[in-house]
């Protein structure tokens, strides 16, 4: 038994032949640097997710920059996010020099939970010291946030929506897919993510061709019209080609992989509902299932029972954001977001990928339901 966590070798073999017929392809062409299938693969992006703007770059940590560069987002505005999410999602925010603020999570969905940002944004706007600009909601482990509840509150206020739908591609909320939420939205090609490549990448979306416009200029060191044209403060944020070609090859498997990670996590569902707390998803959503995340109790030993029996499992996330030092000054100490604090000690990721066998998958259930006795 050789249960793997992201099965990255599985899914080689199945594309490998026009994998490497397509590296082959660019590195004949030579066009290594937004060469024609980093144009291909934008179209089909677009196409996928159902927007009419979508843009390479170089990895989710950019999806997020280039889109609060793009919009101005700078020193004296404030950012709402959840305290509990990945590092990036925060780090972004301190690189454009804004003021993150954090929210707290639902305890079912892991996601924004809008009674906090209400609170959160109250508190902001009655100091008068910060502008809240934006709001930067994440589709936590494959599930997108509440925007049926998020984006009308923010349109009121005037806030922009980023979308951080990093491990949310593929996943869907009334039948439309991530990328097509929010003002704007970033997604990652880290190889892990649900659509992955091999090595960093990612992508932004937006219906705002203004803001699209921007972006394009900021990905390429803020040119303008004429390529040595600069017209704003931007970076090196493309994706590369050969990472385009890669990706072009993994969308061809993607619906069917998506499938697959649906058989999972209703195998988990169904075989563990008694002994942990299975994921709960709000009406309409459909994970793409970047992570099957439980809640449970005596978490150390239920993963050293795991260990024993070489199934692997991990801790999406260990610390909530305003315990990491370089946020903790922004934040307003423990207890001041008691669901992410809470989650932090009892979450655990299971293997999830769609080339996991039912047997594999059994033996996880079984070893989980065991402990539990
Ligand atoms: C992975 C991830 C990112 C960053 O993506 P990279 O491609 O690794 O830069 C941002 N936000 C979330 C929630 C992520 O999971």
């Amino acid at each position: 038994m050789n249960i793997q966590f992201i099965d990255l070798a599985s899914q080689y073999e199945s594309i490998k032949d026009n994998v490497l017929r397509d590296i082959q392809i660019v590195l004949s062409h030579g066009k290594y640097i937004m060469g024609p299938e980093v144009l291909d693969l934008e179209e089909k992006l677009k196409a996928y997710v159902s927007c009419e703007h979508a843009l390479g770059v170089s990895s989710g940590t950019d999806a997020l920059v280039v889109p609060l560069l793009a919009a101005g987002v700078g020193p004296g505005d404030c950012v709402f996010l959840p305290a509990f999410t990945y590092t990036a999602t925060a780090e972004a925010v301190l690189l454009v020099g804004a003021s993150p603020v954090f929210v707290d999570v639902d305890e079912r969905t892991f996601n924004m939970d809008l009674t906090s940002l209400e609170k959160q944004y109250k508190k902001v706007v009655s100091k008068g010291e910060l502008k809240p600009r934006v709001v930067l909601t994440v589709d936590l482990f494959g599930q997108l946030a509440n925007y049926n509840a998020i984006s009308p509150w923010c349109k009121e206020r005037d806030l922009m929506v980023l979308a951080d739908s990093a491990q949310a591609f593929g996943g869907s909320l009334n039948g439309r897919f991530a990328g097509a939420f929010g003002d704007v939205t970033a997604t990652s090609f880290y190889p892990s993510k649900p659509l992955g490549c091999y090595g960093d990448g990612g992508a932004v979306f937006t219906n705002d061709g203004e803001l699209a416009e921007k972006m394009s200029s900021v990905r390429t060191h803020g040119k303008g019209s004429h390529k040595y044209d600069v017209v704003r403060v931007g970076m090196n944020a493309r994706l590369d080609t050969l990472q385009a070609a890669v990706l072009i090859n993994k969308l061809s498997v993607f619906d069917k992989e998506m499938e697959e990670r649906q058989r999972v996590a209703a195998v988990y569902e169904e075989g563990l509902a008694t002994s942990v707390q299975v994921p709960h998803l709000i009406d309409g959503a459909v994970s793409a299932w970047a992570q099957y995340t439980v809640r449970v109790r005596d978490r150390e030993a239920l993963v050293e029972h795991l260990q024993e029996k070489k199934i692997p499992s991990m801790v999406f996330y260990p610390r909530p954001m305003h315990f990491q030092p370089p946020y903790a000054p922004y934040g307003e100490g423990p207890g001041s977001m008691p669901v992410s604090e809470m989650l932090c000690g009892e979450v655990l990721s299971l293997p999830m990928n769609p080339y996991l066998s039912s047997n594999d998958q059994q033996c996880v259930v079984n070893a989980i339901n065991e402990f539990y006795g």
